[in-house]
């Protein structure tokens, strides 16, 4: 047997591994992920090194190859245990060992030592929230922003209010030099303390809640470790259920780790964490440098906190005895990684949860089809929340408006009666309202009225989006140009910009409502760091009427003061070429539902449509999960689509079209064959394509993507390494590019 190795992997370049003999006295002590002791160079010095693949078959001359001096460190590590799910990744999704390791190893570099990790209130309450209005009257918005927040808690971590609430340390300092604040450093914040007013924040759980609660834990106790889906409503409490989760996993003494979606990844979320077990929290999020990355998971390690909070890279935290994953908002696309290898963070839980032997929860108002089949299937135990958690909170009313017979009916705007009148109601009763376009970059384009050509990207297969009126930008390249006068194609000088999208409804919005106070909320205006708190943060103080987005605007936020949510098109998002284009639309009609009447006011929620008699309209609309899953099953069933399916998209790119085809039919003609040799009935593979992909010129390099169905996933897995190991001797391996993505 021999061992692929690679030394010192926490260099910031993960360096080609180097192979090794195991002696026999050492076969069966050494497993992917093993560190040990190799003689290395010329001087045969003994390094460490870290096990990343064991083979057969030596690659080299095998009088050159040298045997492992030793085992270094006996048992399972983190670290260890790290490198195994490097290669589970690498095996799984079709990437590279170095890729692999990049996604799971934080890159070691150095950090300036932070002075302060705490910011504790040394004001009264009142004293604070006093200082926070004269900052509001002097426009501080992050000054504002923070000393709310302290009214709320009287402690935040420097990195929530850096990191999180978008507040610099710039901002930070003068209140602490005015002594409202104590700036504390990390040993004094390492001790923890019983604050007085923590106690009377826990919520007293409903029947449900604590079911589902003591339920986990009895089981817990008795060392079943398994996967749960906790299936509840929009504000049934689930955040409050896995709080319990947590307080009984770090009771026993192990650690946890909770996944939010970046985009609810808000400070208040966080809060909420942090006054119940206070600084054995910590996260991290995207916005983050490597180092401060690293840095967080160093923490992690020695044990100093026992809480990792963050998006899906807060897997990779190397807890040493990590004894459960929470993941909230399971159903996030965000989840699946759009980077080689093209990881989703549910599985990678699931297996990280029995490597670990860590159960994992799972949570949604909306589950995937894949985590609710496996739950029904009795495979997942399955918690269910049916009621909202608040007394007095109600789900709201759900009105269908017909569009096709508005338009009948003369009204050509984009609103419809029904929504205007409920605008204004909320206008004169000082209440607030949202409004929502469900689709990203559903932008504005230029295009001729003579040709009727939309002005497209020159490197790309792409409409240019325009911004601000002014310049068109490919947003899958980054070119920009001048907005033109003439069309490109037939200079006729008849050309314009649309502007549909989020700007035309806040254009459209302040025409009909000069008075309404206005905020917008979309790609362009929260481009820049913190773009996004600011602008919900303004709206969560009352300080506009209406706020108009696109999907950022649905998640993670609890305004009391809304009461109305417009959806101004639902269908937009049922029209694209995804297969759970329907299960989409389904979730963000559900979730935007849930944000009217998060509060004591009821809500109403008003969703326009020109398909009102489609599934996942209609069940959104009597927010019936159930009937939209079982219709949504029958499809996928019908035309062989996961979960019941696996689909494998083989994804090719390269600079000649010609290449790239050739490309293509031998790759059909490997999964073919492979495919065929297995014998019918046992592994015969559906193959659609080769065919362009969406997109096919992004860049000056052209796409086809093969795609791949079977119902069993291992069989997949099989025919994506016999492609991968016929590419080795194809005449265009060095040119053409390929990307293995599960659906
Ligand atoms: P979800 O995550 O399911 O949307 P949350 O956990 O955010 O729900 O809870 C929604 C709101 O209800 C929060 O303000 C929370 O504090 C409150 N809440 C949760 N459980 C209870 C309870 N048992 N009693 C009172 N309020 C609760
Ligand atoms: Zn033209
Ligand atoms: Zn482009």
């Amino acid at each position: 047997m021999y061992a692929n190795i690679i030394i010192d992997i926490s260099h910031e370049m993960v360096d080609r591994p180097f192979q090794y003999r195991i002696p026999p006295c050492l076969e069966g002590e050494i497993q992917v992920g093993s560190q040990v002791q190799i003689p290395f160079g010329a001087g045969n010095h003994l390094r460490r090194g870290y096990v990343v693949d064991l083979t057969e078959q030596a690659e080299f001359d095998i009088q050159k190859i040298k045997d492992i001096a030793g085992v270094a460190v006996h048992g399972v590590t983190a670290q260890t245990r790290l490198i195994r799910l490097a290669w589970w990744l690498k095996e799984r999704y079709g990437s590279t060992m170095n890729q692999a390791l990049k996604t799971v190893l934080p890159v070691k570099q150095k950090v300036k030592q932070k002075q302060a990790r705490f910011i504790r209130r040394l004001w009264t309450r009142e004293q604070v929230l006093e200082a926070a209005d004269e900052a509001a009257r002097k426009h501080y918005g992050a000054r504002e922003r923070l000393l709310r927040a302290l009214a709320e808690s009287d402690e935040i971590p420097c990195q929530v209010a850096v990191n999180q609430m978008n507040v610099a340390m710039a901002s930070i300092k003068p209140l602490a030099e005015k002594g409202v604040i104590a700036l504390e450093s990390e040993i004094v914040a390492r001790t923890p303390r019983i604050r007085g007013d923590l106690k009377n924040k826990t919520v007293e759980l409903n029947d449900e809640q604590r079911a589902a609660a003591e339920d986990f834990a009895r089981r817990y106790d008795q060392g079943i470790r398994e996967t749960a889906l906790v299936c509840g409503v929009t504000g049934s409490g689930k955040t409050e259920v896995y709080m319990e989760m947590i307080a009984h996993v770090l009771k026993a003494g192990r650690q946890v780790i909770v996944l939010i979606p970046e985009i609810a990844l808000t400070y208040q979320t966080v809060l909420r964490f942090y006054r119940r077990f206070g600084s054995q929290v910590s996260l991290i999020n995207s916005r983050m440098s490597p180092g401060e990355r690293y840095d967080q998971f160093e923490r992690a390690k020695s044990g100093e906190v026992r809480i990792m909070i963050g998006p899906r890279s807060a897997l990779f935290t190397p807890f040493p005895d990590l004894g459960l994953i929470i993941m909230d908002e399971e159903h996030e696309t965000a989840y699946k990684s759009e980077l080689s290898p093209r990881y989703h963070a549910r599985e990678v839980a699931v297996y990280l949860g029995e490597m670990c032997r860590a159960s994992v929860v799972l949570g949604s108002a909306t589950p995937s089809l894949e985590a609710y089949t496996r739950a029904l299937e009795g495979k997942w135990r399955l918690y269910r929340l049916t009621q909202r958690a608040k007394k007095d909170s109600r789900m709201a009313r759900v009105h269908v408006i017909d569009l096709r017979q508005e338009l009948r009916e003369g009204n050509k705007s984009m609103f419809s009666r029904a929504l205007l009148s409920a605008m204004e109601e909320r206008l004169k009763a000082g209440q607030q309202t949202m409004l929502f376009m469900n689709r990203r970059g559903y932008a504005s384009f230029v295009s001729c009225r003579s040709c009727g050509e939309a002005v497209k990207c020159p490197h790309c297969d792409v409409t240019l989006t325009l911004h601000f009126g002014q310049k068109l930008v490919c947003h899958y390249c980054g070119y920009e140009t001048k907005n033109p006068d003439r069309c490109p194609v037939c200079s006729s000088p008849y050309i314009a910009g649309f502007g549909t999208g989020t700007q035309k409804v806040e254009e459209m919005t302040k025409k009909m409502f000069p008075k309404a106070r206005v905020l917008r909320m979309d790609m362009d205006t929260t481009s820049k760091k913190g773009g996004h708190e600011e602008i919900l943060s303004a709206f969560g103080e009352g300080k506009a009427d209406i706020l108009i987005g696109t999907q950022m605007i649905v998640k993670g936020h609890d305004f009391p003061k809304v009461t109305l949510v417009g959806v101004l098109a639902a269908d937009l998002s049922l029209y694209t070429s995804d297969f759970r284009c329907g299960e989409r639309t389904f979730q963000l009609l559900t979730q935007a539902a849930g944000r009217a009447g998060r509060g004591e006011l009821s809500g109403d929620v008003v969703i326009q449509t020109y398909n009102p008699e489609h599934y996942s309209i209609a069940c959104a609309a009597s927010q019936d999960y159930e009937a939209f899953y079982r219709q949504e099953m029958v499809y996928r069933d019908l035309l062989h689509y996961p979960p019941g399916f696996q689909l494998l998209a083989v994804m090719a790119s390269c600079r000649s079209q010609e290449t790239l085809g050739q490309a293509m039919a031998d790759l059909s003609q490997w999964a073919r064959q492979a495919s065929g040799a297995r014998g019918p009935g046992s592994g015969e593979v559906e193959m659609i394509g080769p065919a362009q992909a969406t997109i096919y010129k992004v860049n000056d390099i052209y796409r086809k993507i093969l795609y791949l169905k079977q119902e069993n996933y291992d069989i997949l897995i099989q025919l994506k390494s016999f492609m991968e190991q016929q590419r080795q001797n194809a005449w265009w391996h060095q040119q053409v590019m390929i990307q293995y993505d599960f659906a």
